[in-house]
């Protein structure tokens, strides 16, 4: 039982009692009272009514007070602010006992320190209280720590992170398979285990069929090394779903510089995986049918040709599948329907396959197969045939039986071509001679075709040179206006002297300009020139009405954004009037771009430019596009011109457009014209406009000249009118 420690300790023992046993218990008294005095806690011995009697220097310290102005002070007086403080004092009587607080005390100087003040009461040897040991510790680094230490801690715990800490324990094998011992609750959001069910685990449980082990074994070497690392990998919930994320795992080290824990970070990345994996597959898919699309098609066809040049055994073929009459299954059955016959086409030919081999979608509805390593050429052929045969049954779409055939073609790894761009394209040539062969069939690419090929490459390279080297001019040809014999204006046709074949006629060369882009600065230079011609001839030969040229646009010019920018701009260069510009446009151009052809219509119409409808009756023969597109000439095809006057029922198909037009309020134009008797019926049906052989062929500007100087000069064939009753006979 501790001893009353005099209150006013001095350095040295006092020496009045000269007995040993005296001189013993001064001995220790002395040693004590060091040993307090030097006590890294402050402590205070009050007596029994709360009065200090004693305090230690370091009490002293801590309080900024003397020990002197301490004593005989209620204790009351210095630990009042601690929070139940009172409770010690209430409980001091009548039982002893001990006990300890935290809390604030003030310091003289009025500023706080946190303290753990204990409590105990002192007794003497019979048991009864004899004084009160108050001892003081100062906490105020370790509360701070503390604070610390739980602002962490929310940190972790309310981060949107996932954090995961596993405890180390000697060199294991697989670093992952540790013993979790915290996760935050962004960790259970995430993967749907409580922390009750993760500590204990390891993060094998996060894997699964779907995670890269590729990946999760760099992880571990990193971890097993005790290096940082970083990955993205798939991990699993609790509930067999799985998500992506970015984790960063960093060994933690104790002071003795060993690894102790590894503390996972990582970061959900489902959302940015699932954009990512959708654009790679756009890019390389096409998006109805999940096929290859045209790009991952000629990217693998590049590494077969590669292979094929390396080892000359091997062998492969490649198919360009065309499916026949799409068009009016699209048109009479719908969209909707349509793609739905495209998907089912996609798997029925993937069905047709080996593993090895690829199929894709170039678009529309033209298919490519690339067919590896076949044994001889027939094996392509036969299945082609396959193809044919999987294709012949129905397709059942949301009711509907619909039945189809594709015409293939196909290259084998033995022709000539080494380019996969040419091997491609000499399937789609095979392919258009089998369409040519009565569809349902297969082509192989062959020498004949290939010197065909050959040939209209090099017309395609001359034609790029052609633009350039301005090797076209255009003629024209007249328009008649029948009534009268007069002409209303020319239609400009263009021609190209081939510097070595002589002129070469648009029919063969426009096709090819449209298929590579070269119709787009030809057509400009054609508008350009044809009215330039125009305008001048114009102020050359003034005429009431005036003069009009119709110049003809392709496809390609037509679905152009920028047209009607260019159209304009060449007509305010030229000073044309727009009401004396007529652009001639086919059927088929118009239902290839409905979409916004009738914008582009619009547009151009508004600007008062007139549009007419060239070689009606060839394409679609849809008839309800007239009646919604706002066209101003129907140009009847010369196909009927021609039998109009031997065939019956032509003419009665003649006579039917031309009232159909006027409904409309269209005028008529006859193509192609190019006997009496051809006039003479057109004219018995009044049909107002004719152009054709009869009449002059399409000629150089200076002969066009020379025509408008005679002012009416097909009168005389105007003029052999026949009477109506003669055309009742004719009919
Ligand atoms: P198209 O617009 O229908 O032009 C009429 C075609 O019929 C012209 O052929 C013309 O020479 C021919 N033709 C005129 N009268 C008769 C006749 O009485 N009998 C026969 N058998 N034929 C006649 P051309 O000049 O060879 O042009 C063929 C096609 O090439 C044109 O058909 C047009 O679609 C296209 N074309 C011509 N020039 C251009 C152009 O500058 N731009 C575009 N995009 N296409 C053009
Ligand atoms: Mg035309
Ligand atoms: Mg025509």
């Amino acid at each position: 039982m501790a001893k009353l420690i005099d209150p006013e300790p001095s350095n040295q023992p006092a020496a009045t009692d000269p007995s040993p046993a005296s001189a013993l218990i001064q001995e220790s008294e002395w040693l004590l009272q060091t040993v307090v005095e030097n006590l890294s806690d402050g402590v205070v011995i009050t007596d029994l009514q709360d009065q200090v009697l004693y305090v230690n220097s370091r009490l002293a310290k801590l309080v900024g007070c003397s020990a002197a102005e301490m004593v005989g002070k209620p204790a009351h007086d210095f630990f009042h602010e601690i929070e139940g403080w009172r409770d010690f004092q209430d409980a001091a009587e009548p039982q002893p006992f001990y006990g300890w607080k935290e809390g604030q005390l003030r310091r003289k100087d009025g500023r706080k320190f946190w303290a753990e003040v204990n409590v105990t009461q002192l007794e003497d040897a019979a048991g009864s209280a004899t004084a009160t040991l108050i001892t003081v510790k100062d906490i105020t680094e370790r509360k701070w720590l503390e604070e610390y230490l739980r602002l962490l801690e929310s940190v972790v715990v309310n981060a949107n992170e996932i954090v995961m800490i596993s405890q180390t324990e000697e060199a294991v094998a697989d670093p992952l398979s540790l013993r979790i011992i915290y996760v935050n609750d962004a960790f259970s959001r995430t993967t749907g285990y409580s922390s009750g069910e993760a500590i204990g685990k390891s993060a094998l449980v996060l894997l699964g069929e779907k995670t890269s082990m590729a990946e999760v074994n760099r992880i571990r070497t990193a971890l097993r090394s005790y290096q940082p690392v970083r990955a993205e990998v798939v991990l699993y919930r609790k509930n067999g779903t799985h998500f992506w994320v970015d984790v960063n795992m960093v060994p933690i080290r104790n002071e003795q510089g060993q690894v102790t824990h590894f503390v996972s970070v990582m970061r959900e990345v489902t959302e940015r995986k699932i954009v990512e994996e959708q654009l790679r597959r756009n890019a390389f898919h096409d998006s109805l049918t999940g096929l290859p699309n045209r790009l991952l098609f000629m990217e693998r066809l590049t590494q077969t040709v590669e292979r094929a040049h390396e080892d000359e055994s091997y062998q492969f073929a490649l198919l360009f599948l065309d499916l026949d009459r799409f068009k009016v299954i699209n048109d009479s059955l719908g969209h909707m329907l349509g793609d739905q016959l495209l998907v089912a086409i996609a798997r029925r030919l993937e069905g047709c396959l080996k593993q090895e081999d690829m199929v894709a979608r170039l678009g529309g509805d033209e298919f490519t197969i690339l067919l590896e390593n076949i044994q001889q050429d027939s094996d392509a052929e036969k299945i082609a045939e396959r193809v044919q045969q999987a294709l012949s049954a129905p397709f059942n779409l949301s009711g509907h039986e619909v039945f189809t055939s594709a015409s293939i073609g196909i290259t084998l790894s033995s022709t000539e071509f080494d380019r996969p761009e040419d091997l491609l394209r000499g399937a789609d040539i095979a392919m258009y001679r089998a369409k040519a062969q009565g569809k349902a069939c297969h082509e192989v690419f062959d020498t004949d075709m290939h010197t065909h090929v050959v040939a209209l490459m090099q017309l395609e390279n001359d034609l790029r040179k052609a633009v350039e080297r301005q090797e076209f001019e255009l003629y024209y040809q007249p328009i008649i206006e029948l009534a009268n014999g007069r002409i209303t204006g020319f239609e400009a046709l263009v021609r190209w002297q081939h510097p070595e074949q002589g002129t070469i006629s648009p029919a063969k060369f426009v096709p090819i300009a449209e298929e590579t882009g070269l119709v787009i600065p030809l057509g400009q230079w054609v508008l350009r020139e044809a009215c330039r011609q125009l305008k001048q001839w114009q102020d050359q030969f003034a005429s009431e009405p005036p003069l009009s040229v119709s110049v003809n646009l392709s496809s390609r010019q037509f679905s152009q954004p920028y047209l009607i920018d260019q159209v304009r701009k060449i007509l305010a260069e030229t000073g044309v009037d727009a009401r004396c510009l007529k652009l001639e446009i086919t059927e088929s151009a118009i239902m290839e771009n409905t979409k916004f052809a009738m914008d582009m219509l619009l547009q151009l119409k508004a600007m008062g430019i007139q549009l007419s409808v060239d070689d009606f009756g060839t394409g679609y023969s849809s008839l309800g596009y007239l009646y919604r597109f706002p066209m101003d000439v129907l140009k009847i095809d010369q196909s009927f011109i021609s039998r109009v006057d031997v065939d019956g029922e032509k003419l009665e198909l003649v006579r039917t457009i031309i009232t159909l037009a006027w409904n409309l309020g269209m005028d008529v134009v006859a193509e192609g014209v190019e006997t009496m008797k051809q006039l003479t019926q057109l004219k018995a049906l009044k049909c107002e406009y004719a152009q054709g052989f009869l009449f002059s062929e399409p000629v150089p500007q200076r002969d066009a000249e020379k025509l408008i100087v005679q002012s009416q000069p097909f009168l005389h064939l105007s003029q052999t009118l026949p009477t109506s009753s003669r055309l009742a006979e004719d009919a």
